[in-house]
């Protein structure tokens, strides 16, 4: 498999230190709001990777941090922490709004079908970890006092800015003549960034003693800390969004690198942002969805993963709902093909060069996918099955190879095709189906409307007459 690896700006063989395990360490949310769409794009993407890895034999270990203290506004230190601001905000304690938060987010994950990772690991919980690491970077002499909290020093880092095809001059030049608006007294360098931050008078909670003072981590030594916990000195595979490049990652490397003298990173993998109408998702515009939102707006929340699928994951991507709906519409051609596929009984001998094509097909999807995780070449070789097998009438043989490789297809895409072979259909709702296409097939429409919603309240599963055929699905309500 063929990876983008930011740091080198090119398109490397993936090889991992220990054989077939792969330690992946990905940047998880902060945890103050509703995650948005755009994020959510960001953790389809881990997942997808994370799929395409085991598929190729990788026992995969996938950390995913929960950023519950030290992300202030601005992701340079500026400004106060998101989540003490929201809480206040809200009216509501800390602990709270986190608990509230990361239940949301789970949430959203599980509809979006993204597996769990290995390890989910909250800040607050290791603080013993990030001040030993902080208490390694004093040793060495990388860190001092400023103003409100202890800071590293990036003039002694080795290559600071690389990862962002920058340089310690460079950055410190060209922040210098944009404006940062905080500038703690005897700070050293505008890059300079707080390990640790001093808690005021107002910030009772959420602050740990230390031998710096009393305060609370900074949001980088946060993932530095427990990715190296969780995944040793040098890891595999660091993910984020591009945002997250100049700044969150290239501290992170800067420190953890400084502390161990060793690679952080082996690969760097960084997905595009997504945009709403063309415009940057913020709050202030109301430009922000949620999967839930997209839900209780009627749409399958696979759909949306489907969407993100169809676009590469170094590409920006905007999200429109006409495209929502173009994507809704083909998932579920798709589920039709593997309902009435996985319906079809009996052997027979299959036909040699239907199964080639299908087989040859299914080589070239797989090889997409190893090509810097090319979905959407991928997808459309999966078209090219769906097409394949549409112009044949299918044996019972010939539908199985088919539906085999629709799955195999899935385990990639994660966009449960195995919840529409028939056989995941209770026997009973089964029987309803057949039952209103007999309906349907004497013009008895009262019978068959009365069977969907006999399916729809029962055993909540949505019929949708569509050009394929019926198709159904487990509604998510
Ligand atoms: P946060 O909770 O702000 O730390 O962000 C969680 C993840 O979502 C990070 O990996 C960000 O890089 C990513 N992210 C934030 N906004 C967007 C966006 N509009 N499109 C894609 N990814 C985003
Ligand atoms: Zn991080």
């Amino acid at each position: 498999m063929h990876i983008y690896n930011t740091l080198s700006r090119s398109n490397e063989l993936f090889r991992c230190v220990d054989g077939k395990k792969v330690g992946l360490y990905a940047c998880g949310p902060t945890v103050y709001f509703y995650a948005h769409i755009g994020n959510m794009r960001a953790y389809i993407t881990v997942d997808t990777l994370r799929r395409a890895l085991v598929h190729e034999g990788y026992a995969v270990r996938h950390v995913m941090n929960i950023t519950d203290v030290g992300h202030n506004v601005g992701d340079d230190d500026t400004g106060e922490d998101k989540i003490r601001m929201e809480a206040r905000k809200e009216h509501r304690g800390i602990e709270e709004i986190i608990r509230f938060y990361t239940e949301k987010f789970f949430e959203e994950e599980a509809l979006l079908n993204i597996q769990k990772p290995e390890v989910t690991c909250r800040a607050s919980e290791h603080i013993g970890s990030m001040l030993d690491l902080i208490g390694r970077l004093d040793e060495k002499g990388y860190i001092y006092k400023a103003g409100n909290g202890m800071y590293f020093d990036t003039s002694k880092s080795k290559g600071y800015g690389r990862l962002a095809g920058s340089s310690f001059e460079r950055m410190n030049k060209d922040l210098r003549a944009g404006a940062r608006v905080e500038r703690p007294e005897g700070l050293r360098n505008i890059t300079d960034f707080t390990v640790w931050r001093f808690a005021n008078q107002e910030e009772r909670d959420m602050v740990w003693n230390s031998r710096f003072g009393k305060g609370f981590p900074g949001w980088h030594i946060e993932c530095s800390a427990m990715s190296m916990e969780y995944l040793g000195e040098t890891i595999d595979i660091h993910t984020g969004g591009t945002d997250h490049i100049p700044i969150h990652h290239t501290n992170e490397m800067a420190q953890s690198e400084a502390a161990t003298g060793k690679r952080f990173v082996r690969y760097w993998v960084h997905s595009a942002f997504m945009t709403v109408d063309g415009r940057k998702m913020s709050k202030s515009l109301r430009n922000i969805h949620t999967v839930e939102g997209l839900v209780k707006m009627g749409y399958l929340p696979l759909a949306f993963r489907y969407m993100c699928l169809t676009v590469h994951y170094r590409n920006m991507m905007n999200f429109t709902f006409e495209g929502l709906e173009r994507a809704q519409k083909s998932l579920k051609a798709l589920y039709a093909f593997v309902s009435r596929i996985s319906a079809i009984d009996g052997g027979g001998h299959p036909d040699t060069e239907l199964v080639g094509k299908a087989e040859k097909l299914r080589g070239e999807f797989f090889e997409s996918v190893g090509d810097d995780l090319d979905i959407p070449a991928a997808i459309t070789k999966m078209h090219g099955l769906v097409n394949l097998a549409g112009r044949a009438k299918l044996s019972g043989a010939e539908a199985k190879r088919m539906l085999a490789i629709m799955l195999d297809f899935d385990s990639v895409l994660g966009l449960g095709f195995d919840l529409h072979m028939s056989s995941a259909l209770p026997g009973e709702a089964k029987k309803l189906i057949w039952q209103r296409e007999d309906a349907r097939g004497r013009k008895d429409f009262k019978t068959s409307d009365e069977i969907r919603s006999r399916l729809r309240k029962d055993f909540k599963i949505t019929l949708e007459d569509t050009e394929e055929g019926t198709v159904w699905y487990m509604s998510v309500d």
